[in-house]
């Protein structure tokens, strides 16, 4: 099953200070998700590997931030180049730790790899301002140095793209990194490593910790005087421990957090087109991830049609390991959410929704969950109003545009948000309405390094991709300038 063309790719020791340690003591056992198989033993990095490594990347910071932009562009590039080489390698290790369809996986490299050609391009174009001087004998500038040692942590649900994703804006300014990545899916963030090495990116400049102590790395990361932004893909309520961990020494501090996002269809779309989107918005990732479609809001003179093609579409999704060829749902990522799953379920069904497909555990067994087509839902069930992070799309109907536009926003979250509708003033009117960072009209695509991705409310604080992304990691000087004879 695990073919690498490059088996060296297989990493199973921390990355410091482009160093492979492995630790004597305790071991991660990776599991296939699919199989319940244990993979690989990672070392299992601790507090204080993570204070070393942020040592050591403070240590490298003062070289890395002094190098010409177009030097360090120059070795982003190679990384991106070698990523996408050993793009198939790269798919094949993260279905095998994280369970995603082998297609989908791939996909994720490339889209992560997005962000290191991106920001390998835009750090050459960050620029300071010339202020027009209030005084004759006085010159008024600014300009971007990079902001120091930066700590990220990072998810299960996408283990390459959501590192990139923070790592490529950070060192394309000049910032070292140290990351945590899931302990669940430390292979695909080593890998990266092992690529990054190979470009020529110098020791120090990215490391990563693997560790099930995710308290105690936490800390050095979001507590060590020598880091100086944290940034963090997760749950909201982890982000909010870790955001007033952070206040102790006043760190900047991003946030990519939880989502609830409404999908919205009116009585004028195209239905086969929303319903196309709708599944693939609900069911990537098998529902696990942050911008899954949470909430199916349809009018409801269109209902009866829109659910009839919805539960077609989802019949003929092939749940199978992600290997398996035309493999569309992957299993979930652990035991607690299938357990989850089941919960959410029994919840609704209790409060009066009704199944038109699924609604159990999958025949393939472990952690794999049938795709779930629930109607009748009110706001009162628990998956109206938390993530549901797996494969059940839950419809309600509404009336009129006001009426569903609160609704879409009667929640904390504000990261995604979709909408189906032919009339272009209704397009725009709901674009401005919805309380979201990320708003998609007639789509359900949207993901690209070239655009900010980033949630309102408590779906977080900043955005990562396009101009935006990279802006955080630069601190701005004032300079003024006197003695200026003239
Ligand atoms: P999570 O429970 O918040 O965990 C995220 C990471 O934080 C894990 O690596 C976890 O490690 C670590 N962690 C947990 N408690 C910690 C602590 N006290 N100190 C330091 N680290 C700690 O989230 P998850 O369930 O893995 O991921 C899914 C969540 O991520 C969803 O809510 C999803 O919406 C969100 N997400 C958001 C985005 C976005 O861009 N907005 C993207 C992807 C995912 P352990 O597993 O070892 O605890």
């Amino acid at each position: 099953m695990l073919k690498l063309k490059d088996p060296t790719l297989f990493r199973t020791e921390n990355y410091i200070n482009g160093e492979w340690k492995s630790t004597d003591h305790d071991q991660i056992e990776v599991i296939n998700p699919s199989t319940g198989d244990a993979i690989a033993k990672v070392s299992d990095g601790k507090k204080a590997d993570a204070a070393l490594a942020v040592g050591f990347a403070a240590k490298a910071f003062r070289n890395w931030s002094r190098m010409p932009a177009k030097e360090r562009a120059n070795l982003l590039r190679k990384w991106y180049e070698l990523i996408l080489e050993n793009a198939e390698d790269l798919g094949r290790l993260m279905t095998l730790e994280q369970g995603k369809p082998l297609a989908e996986a791939i996909g994720e490299i490339k889209y992560g790899a997005g962000f290191i050609e991106f920001y390998a391009e835009e750090c050459k174009r960050v620029m300071g301002d010339i202020i027009p001087t209030i005084a004759a004998d006085r010159r008024l500038m600014t300009y971007k140095q990079a902001i120091g040692v930066v700590g990220c942590i990072t998810p299960w649900n996408f283990p390459n793209a959501m590192i990139t994703r923070k790592a490529a804006p950070a060192l394309a300014a000049g910032c070292t990194v140290v990351i945590k990545p899931d302990p669940g899916t430390p292979l695909s963030a080593l890998a990266l490593c092992e690529l990054a090495e190979r470009a020529g990116i110098p020791a120090g400049v990215l490391n990563v910790v693997a560790g099930s102590d995710s308290q105690g790395i936490g800390e050095v990361l979001t507590q060590h005087k020598d880091v100086a932004k944290f940034t963090f893909t997760g749950s909201t309520a982890v982000g909010k421990i870790l955001m007033a961990q952070c206040a102790t020494t006043v760190k900047k501090v991003s946030l990519e957090l939880g989502g609830n996002a409404p999908f919205i269809v009116f009585d004028d779309a195209d239905i086969d087109e929303a319903v196309t989107h709708c599944v693939a918005t609900k069911f990537r990732n098998c529902g696990q991830t942050c911008v899954c479609t949470n909430r199916v809001y349809v009018q409801n003179t269109i209902a009866a049609n829109f659910t009839a093609k919805l539960k077609t579409a989802i019949t003929a999704m092939k749940v199978a390991d992600g290997f398996e060829d035309g493999a569309v749902i992957g299993p979930l990522i652990n035991r607690q959410a299938v357990e989850k799953m089941d919960t959410l379920l029994a919840d609704a069904l209790s409060k009066g929704a009704a199944i038109v497909i699924g609604g159990e555990r999958h025949e393939l067994g472990g952690c794999f969950y049938q795709p779930t087509l629930l109607t009748n839902i009110t706001d009162d069930m628990l998956l109206a109003n938390e993530e549901i992070f797996g494969p059940i799309a839950a419809v309600q109907t509404f009336a009129t545009e006001e009426e569903v536009v609160n609704k879409a926003n009667d929640t904390e979250f504000g990261l995604a948000a979709y909408f189906f509708t032919r009339d272009v003033g209704r397009v725009m009117r709901i674009s401005e309405n919805l309380e979201y960072g990320i708003v998609c009209s007639n789509s359900g695509v949207f993901s690209t390094e070239v655009a900010p991705f980033g949630g309102w409310k408590q779906s977080g604080i900043g955005s990562e991709g396009g101009k935006e992304g990279i802006a955080d990691f630069y601190e701005t000087k004032f300079h003024s300038m006197g003695g200026i004879n003239v």
